[in-house]
């Protein structure tokens, strides 16, 4: 579904990543582990096309995303992206925050959109607060409302990037529920998380980058278990 090929991220004289090669197949379930600063989220930018990558290629279902044409529009459709921080639109009802996009963007009639919107609100166990405003959640379920809202566009391709660090500990359980249940479906992913646990339930490779290099990747069973690499080793000492 995704290949890399060679991409190099550069802002001024800084290579934040450096020969990136990586492929996400469909049903795939990618997490990215790393410190901060090993370029995760710039690679996860540049996949959703949020960046233009310096150098190299992305592919999307074997189409080249270049940087002009009507093609890119449609290949971002295909992508649905969730950040650390939910970006939820305050004047709107949760229902009005996800159905937005796909009326005013993919033209689908109201009441069709209005009753996708219900179903997903269910997905993610908020079937009661489609009239509520963002204020009045806690932070896990904005984030519910925040990945409710991207699957709305039925995306072929879901990122995540670190979508649980804002939140309190006590949060952080049901949204990685939803995201469990969405690699359970078959949703294809890539996951930027510090949560090892769950990279592990649910992903079926793992990334493990440093100094804007993939530095190894593996099953998760094999990359935590048996990490080849001494940075991967230290990094994983760390955190376990
Ligand atoms: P991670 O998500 O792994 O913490 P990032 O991708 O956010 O890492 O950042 C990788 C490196 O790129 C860091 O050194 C960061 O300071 C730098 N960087 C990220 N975005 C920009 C930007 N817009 N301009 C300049 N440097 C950036
Ligand atoms: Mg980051």
């Amino acid at each position: 579904m995704i290949r890399v090929e060679h991409l190099q991220k550069k802002f001024g004289n800084s290579e934040v990543l450096k020969d990136i090669n990586f492929k996400v197949d469909e049903n795939d379930v990618v997490v990215i582990i790393g410190p901060s600063g090993s370029g995760k989220s710039t690679l996860l930018r540049c996949v959703a096309k949020l960046e233009n990558a310096t150098s190299g290629d992305i592919f999307f279902n074997d189409t080249k995303m270049t940087e002009e044409d009507h093609k890119l529009c449609e290949l971002k459709g295909k992508l649905g992206m969730v950040f650390q921080h939910f970006n939820l639109f305050p004047n709107l009802t949760v229902l009005q925050n996800i159905t937005l996009a796909p009326i005013l963007v993919k033209k689908i009639e109201k009441k069709e959109a209005v009753e996708d919107a219900k179903y997903l609100l269910d997905l993610v166990g908020l079937g009661e607060k489609a009239g509520a405003y963002p204020h009045s959640l806690s932070g896990g379920q904005k984030q519910r409302v925040a990945i409710a809202r991207s699957l709305a566009m039925h995306p072929q391709l879901m990122l995540f990037d670190e979508p649980t660090s804002a939140l309190d500990p006590e949060m952080v359980g049901e949204v990685l529920q939803v995201m469990k249940k969405l690699a359970n479906e078959g949703m294809t992913m890539i996951i930027v998380t510090h949560e090892m646990g769950f990279a592990r339930q649910v992903s079926n490779r793992v990334l493990f980058m440093d100094g804007g290099h993939i530095v190894e990747e593996n099953t998760p069973d094999e990359l935590f278990d048996h990490p080849i690499h001494q940075r991967t080793q230290d990094f994983l000492a760390k955190v376990l």
